[in-house]
């Protein structure tokens, strides 16, 4: 097991032990930090016993898109001091393939938020965000970006499913974007949000 896994490992059971009720105290000190090098940008991801929270709230609204028959993607939307604002997931299943969680929550914080408050904000998700999200979080003024898988993983997901490419390109998020923080992948979540795709286009087989 390398060092970076071992330090992965931590950071879960850290976050598992804090839903047992640890004292506030224990669960400041309990919050471990996930680091790797981002090998392109040479940032280091951060993820936060918080952030496994909110990121496991986004698979559970995946699963639920799944269950409606739609794609398995989630997100939610998160203010500066922790509340969740809102929270969406895919709605293509209609055939408008611009029904994505995140293009909906974007909008929603252009309508209801300062772009004070937009730029404190974070946004969660099951999966990386496509161009046009990515884009729309980036002309609204967004902060934050976190996803448990992402587009590179989907793409060869995909692959092995002999699913064909979409016709939109799966470009990373720094590819779409400037100056927006992103962490991500988590490995463990990332399995989980796999499953969900193969379950997708098993029912549809
Ligand atoms: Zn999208």
């Amino acid at each position: 097991m390398t060092g970076l896994t071992q330090t992965y490992l931590g950071a879960i059971i850290a976050a598992r032990d804090c839903e047992l009720g640890w004292p506030l105290e224990h669960i400041n000190m309990a919050l471990v930090f996930f680091k790797a090098q981002n090998a392109k940008k040479g940032n280091a991801i951060v993820i936060t016993s918080l952030d496994l929270k909110h990121l496991r709230r986004c698979i559970q609204l995946a699963e639920m898109a799944l269950q409606k028959g739609d794609q398995p993607f989630g997100s939610i939307l998160v203010s500066a001091d922790g509340e969740i604002l809102a929270e969406d997931h895919n709605r293509v299943a209609g055939g408008d393939h611009t029904q994505h969680p995140e293009f909906a929550l974007a909008r929603w914080a252009a309508a209801n938020m300062t772009p004070e408050e937009r730029k404190q904000a974070t946004v969660y998700t099951s999966g990386e965000h496509c161009p046009m999200c990515a884009a729309a979080h980036g002309w609204v003024g967004l902060g934050r970006i976190v996803y448990a898988s992402s587009s590179e993983q989907l793409v060869r997901w995909l692959a092995e499913m002999d699913v064909g490419p979409s016709r939109v390109r799966n470009l990373p998020i720094h590819e779409v974007i400037r100056d927006t923080r992103v962490d991500g992948p988590v490995p463990e979540l990332a399995e989980q949000v796999r499953r969900l795709h193969l379950e997708f286009y098993a029912r549809k087989r």
